[in-house]
C-alpha cells in the first residue's frame, strides 16, 4: 500500500524507464501512431517483437480508413500475425509495444494472443486529458493492467515510458 499516493488521487501514474532495445522498439510504435494520424485515424501505433529481437507484426489505428470500430493499432498487429504459424510458446515471450495504454478490447485481444509482456507508451489517465470530455471520445475506465491481473497466465505490463515521445501525435488530434 502506498499511503502516499493516496494523498494524491488525481497523480498520473509514473513514468517506467525503459532498456535500450524496448525504447527502440516503443519509438517504433509511436512512430507508427503518426503515421495513423496522417492516414485521418486516431494517432495510436502498435508492434510485436519476439523474444529473440523479430519484428513480428506492426500496425496504426485505421478506425477511419476501414469503417471498423475494433481497428485499433493493437488488434490490428495482432491480427497481422494470422497464419504465419507462430506458436503459443513464442508468443508467450513476445512483447507487444503500444503508443498508448491498450484500451479494455485490445488488452483481451492481448490476453487471447498469449503474447507475455507489454510496453506501452501514454497512459489512458494522461491521454483523457487530449480525449477531452465529449461523449464519444471517451474511453471505458478500466486499465489493461486490471484485465491483465485477471489472467490466469502472467501478462508483464511496463508503462507509461517515453510520455513527451509518446503525447507528441495527440497534441491536437481529438478536435474534430
Ligand atoms: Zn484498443
Amino acid at each position: 500500500m502506498n499511503s502516499s499516493n493516496s494523498t494524491h488521487p488525481t497523480a498520473y501514474p509514473e513514468e517506467a524507464t525503459l532498456d535500450e532495445r524496448d525504447g527502440r522498439y516503443l519509438r517504433k510504435a509511436i512512430v507508427w501512431s503518426h503515421a495513423a494520424r496522417r492516414r485521418g485515424n486516431r494517432p495510436f501505433g502498435s508492434v510485436i517483437v519476439s523474444a529473440a529481437g523479430e519484428v513480428l507484426a506492426e500496425a496504426g489505428n485505421s478506425n477511419n480508413e476501414t469503417g471498423d470500430c475494433t481497428a485499433h493499432a493493437e488488434v490490428n498487429a495482432l491480427r497481422a500475425l494470422a497464419g504465419r504459424n507462430i506458436s503459443r510458446e513464442e508468443l508467450a515471450g513476445a512483447t507487444l509495444y503500444a503508443s498508448g495504454e491498450p484500451c479494455v478490447m485490445c488488452a483481451g485481444a492481448i490476453f487471447w494472443s498469449n503474447i507475455g509482456r507489454v510496453v506501452f507508451g501514454i497512459d489512458a489517465e494522461r491521454l483523457r486529458v487530449f480525449r477531452g470530455e465529449r461523449q464519444d471520445q471517451r474511453d471505458a475506465e478500466l486499465s489493461c493492467r486490471d484485465v491483465f491481473r485477471a489472467s490466469p497466465h502472467p501478462i508483464e505490463c511496463i508503462g507509461p515510458a517515453l510520455i513527451d515521445e509518446a503525447s507528441a501525435a495527440h497534441d491536437g488530434a481529438w478536435k474534430t
